[in-house]
């Protein structure tokens, strides 16, 4: 039987008389209808979730931490019907599926053990002053295709720990799993505090101007977070802004190359780079180019390879739409007519034997241009600039894009030159001696064009919440 989607309003499942469908990026066959959300449908949702704000909103953290563990069950037992349903719709392997799913099972069960406690701030004779969490009321979370149920699963739990309600709203690309998460959680809290609505930048922008939403969590493209940014003034509602980031890798000429060449493999090529932090600029020591370039190349062909059956044990993949696979040829393209040292790979061709799906071989150029188009934008696809470098100041001022401020990483054995480069990185997190894996516990956000705020551990929480300072007299 063919699965069927809803919009999820008030723990109700909605049918619309306008849907779409995605098309499996791996195979181009076309997947199941999804209703598009009306906008009468956004503001029953608005309606439902400022409703039961009034109540979610005074539960306490112990009531919320409960339900948070049943989150986490529900997902855990249709973690099958869920990872089947993320890998058509992205085209990712079963494994890489299946982390998706496995991750928004741990991120539920960190946040339930996760919360923010009220704080003594100031203390004398005559005064204390206590900082309490208050919710901000209703969230909107837009996320992008990539890892669709990681990155709504993240919104949507940081906003049930702190007590708002949540409507998410996932990409037009990759609606189905998450809708399925939504419908199939429904019963666990009360209606009205976790929703789900499929729409385009059409609602998304809704969502930015809409009164009775008090934030906007948002993770895309730069451009779209400037736009977001922009109409969130009007109502001047709190924003998080989760962008791209151009990660910069520096291999340093101690580098232990056994170790670090898969890692960096990993980092460019894992989901065929579709990572916010994967690795985008490889800056390697000059004194062992040649060799770390040869290796690399042998490494990707062994490692990397287009796979056709969802099942085979690979971590690459296509690209996730049709958008995306013709930006990525087109850096290929210009890579060509420029006439750079294209190592490996470098057809535009669709890269799998049925000749469907949005496949494109891994590719890998060297030396191109400091100001090519591959090294100074987020390529987001599988490949990668392979440079060089002599001097220490000289690459971290190249590593430094106002573009890449999310993440960036760092291979030497001599752990004080790794820490002393990552620290002059503009760089949100930067990952020594391993390729770049956010994780639950640590607060995750990009610095300068990457980002505003951040999410993610104990102090991502402060930005669903309103800081109160208590003014207690002794
Ligand atoms: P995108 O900006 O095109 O879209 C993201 C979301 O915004 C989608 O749900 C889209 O429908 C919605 N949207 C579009 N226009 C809107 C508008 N005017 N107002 C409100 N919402 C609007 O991004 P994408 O192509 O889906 O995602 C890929 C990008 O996301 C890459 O650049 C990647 O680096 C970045 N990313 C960042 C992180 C991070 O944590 N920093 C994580 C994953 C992906």
């Amino acid at each position: 039987m063919q699965p069927q989607f809803f919009n999820v309003i008030n723990d109700e499942l909605r049918g619309s008389e306008k849907s779409h469908t995605v098309t499996n990026p791996r195979t181009e066959d076309e997947l199941w209808a999804c209703p598009v959300a009306t906008n009468e449908d956004f503001e029953d949702a608005v309606a439902a979730a400022q409703k039961a704000f009034l109540t979610w909103g005074k539960s306490t953290v112990a009531e919320r931490q409960t339900t948070l563990v049943k989150m986490a069950e529900v997902i855990k037992e249709h973690a099958g019907e869920l990872a089947d349903i993320l890998s058509k719709e992205t085209g990712k392997s079963a494994i890489l599926a299946g982390i998706d799913v496995q991750a928004s099972i741990a991120q539920c069960l960190y946040y339930s053990k996760t919360a923010l406690e009220d704080e003594v701030q100031y203390e004398d004779e005559h005064q204390r002053v206590v900082a309490t969490h208050v919710p901000l009321g209703v969230v909107a979370a837009i996320a992008p295709w990539n890892f669709p149920m990681i990155l709504s699963n993240l919104k949507v739990v940081s906003s049930l720990i702190t007590g708002n309600c949540v409507i998410v709203k996932p990409s037009p690309f990759t609606p189905y799993a998450v809708m399925k998460w939504c419908e199939l959680s429904r019963g666990i809290l009360p209606p009205g505090v976790f929703q789900v609505l499929n729409g385009g930048a059409d609602l998304g922008a809704l969502m930015t101007l809409h009164p009775g939403i008090a934030k906007i969590s948002f993770t895309g493209t730069i451009a779209t977070g400037k736009r977001v940014m922009a109409a969130c003034a009007k109502t001047l509602k709190k924003v998080t802004l989760e962008l791209a980031g151009n990660d910069a890798c520096i291999v340093c000429p101690d580098a232990d190359l056994d170790k670090t060449i898969p890692s960096v493999a990993s980092g460019g090529f894992f989901n065929a780079g579709q990572v916010c932090v994967a690795s985008k600029r490889i800056y390697v020591h000059e004194s062992i180019y040649d060799e770390f370039l040869d290796r690399l190349v042998a490494e990707v062909e062994k490692s990397y390879s287009v796979q056709e059956d969802a099942n085979a044990p690979s971590v690459f993949g296509p690209l996730d739409n049709k958008m995306q696979f013709d930006v990525v040829k087109g850096i290929i393209e210009d890579c060509r007519t420029n006439g750079y040292n294209i190592v490996k790979g470098g057809s535009t061709a669709t890269a799998s034997k049925t000749g469907k799906g949005f496949w494109l071989e891994p590719t890998i150029v060297s030396k191109p241009p400091e100001d090519s188009w591959l090294v100074k934008e987020e390529q987001f696809g599988p490949i990668l600039p392979i440079l060089s470098w002599s001097d220490e100041d000289d690459v971290i001022r190249r590593s430094n894009l106002a573009n890449a401020g999310l993440g960036a990483s760092v291979y030497s054995k001599d752990l004080a030159q790794a820490e002393r480069i990552a620290r002059r990185l503009e760089s949100g997190s930067v990952w020594i001696n391993q390729f770049e894996r956010p994780n639950f516990g640590a607060f995750f956000g990009g610095m300068k064009d990457s980002g505003f705020g951040g999410e993610m551990g104990k102090q991502g929480l402060l930005s669903y919440s309103y800081t109160q300072a208590l003014h207690f007299p002794k």
